[in-house]
């Protein structure tokens, strides 16, 4: 179950928060658990809902984490938001003097090595000539593969007096039109990080 599936399952939006990913999980959990269900429940949904929870939590609370990678700077996400291809990552961070690299939690969308971005692949129908387009099942239909990595980013000081980062080609890829957007990162200077829950 890849990201996207996750998300259907649970009815939740694409870079939902914890609250929201706890919220739509507990009202799957009434609808489907045996124990809580009038009607005893639906044990495989439950569990369905349960991986695609912790799937979710998980990729959630990675982006939620400060960028603490050895020999970075750290910084905390207070905000990710999209403007079609174009994402915008607003991140908490102590001023410094001179050049230092931060590393971004990013999930790359490649092109899905499967379908090649088409998001259907043909199925045989009994073995006979006949052909049916279905959903790819590596990319679930969306034609692309995420892999979760970290961008390195220089910060320098004129970035820092800008107080913005733009990361062309950073943002979020559209196969269909073999388009990737920008990434932008708004530089909030704090006294101190928040501490991590
Ligand atoms: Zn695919």
């Amino acid at each position: 179950m890849n990201n996207i599936q996750s998300c259907q399952e649970l009815n939740v939006r694409a870079g939902a928060t914890e609250a929201e990913i706890k919220a739509a999980f507990r009202q799957a959990a009434r609808e489907s658990h045996p124990d809580s269900s009038p009607n005893g429940g639906n044990t495989v949904r439950f569990q369905t809902a349960y991986k695609a929870y912790q799937k979710l939590l998980s990729e959630a609370r990675s982006h939620q984490k400060s960028g603490d990678l050895p020999g970075r700077t750290p910084f905390q996400f207070l905000n990710r938001t999209r403007n079609g291809l174009d994402v915008f990552y607003d991140l908490a961070l102590v001023k410094k003097e001179g050049a230092f690299t931060i590393a971004v939690p990013w999930t790359s969308e490649e092109v899905c090595p499967r379908c090649f971005g088409q998001g259907q692949t043909l199925t045989q129908l009994n073995q006979g000539s006949v052909y049916r387009p279905v959903p790819c099942p590596r990319c679930g239909g969306t034609g692309h593969a995420d892999k979760f990595s970290h961008l390195e980013v220089k910060v320098s000081p004129e970035m820092v007096r800008a107080g913005k980062i733009r990361l062309k080609g950073a943002g979020s890829y559209d196969p269909k039109e073999a388009r990737r957007g920008d990434l932008y990162l708004n530089l909030n200077f704090v006294s101190r990080l928040a501490k991590s829950n």
